[in-house]
């Protein structure tokens, strides 16, 4: 999917937002969803999303709700850092296919980083159960 499509509203993360589809959910407000990813790159791996803004990508998405959700990166991160106390925080946003981008509603990644741990590689790898990914959630979320 090029840089320039159009919005998809069936797209996995809009299924999510509708209530269609589960999730592991971490904070939610009227506009923002906060969610582990299922195919966790490390422990702790997880997405911060936009509910209203319909954008494919970054190019997308106006400038306040933009700003409403680098914000909410921030506080999820937060979370991260403080409730599971990685060594380090990747955050990653893909746009494109060719890019690496592979659902197609703009969403952040973060990533804790662990010293000594290989990260896993993105878009790779076996789902986790959602028993696994609940302790891990209950910890961001209680440092939120
Ligand atoms: P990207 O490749 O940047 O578009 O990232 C999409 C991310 O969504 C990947 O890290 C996937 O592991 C993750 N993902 C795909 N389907 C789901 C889902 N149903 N729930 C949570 N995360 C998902």
């Amino acid at each position: 999917m090029s840089l320039n499509e159009p919005y998809d509203p069936d797209n996995i993360f809009a299924k999510i937002v509708r209530g269609e589809m589960g999730c592991v959910k971490l904070f939610e407000t009227d506009d923002i969803l906060a969610f582990m990813d299922v195919f966790p790159q490390s422990k702790g791996h997880c997405l911060v999303i936009h509910k209203k803004a319909e954008a494919t990508n970054l190019f997308d998405i106006d400038d306040s709700a933009l700003a409403e959700l680098i914000g909410a990166v921030r506080k999820v991160a937060g979370g991260v850092k403080a409730g599971l106390k990685p060594d380090g925080v990747r955050i990653v946003q893909f746009n494109g296919a060719p890019a690496g981008q592979t659902v197609f509603h703009l969403h952040f990644h973060i990533i804790p980083i662990y010293e000594g741990e290989t990260l896993g590689r993105h878009g790779d790898g076996g789902p986790a159960a959602a028993e696994t990914l609940e302790p891990v959630a209950a910890a961001i979320r209680a440092a939120l």
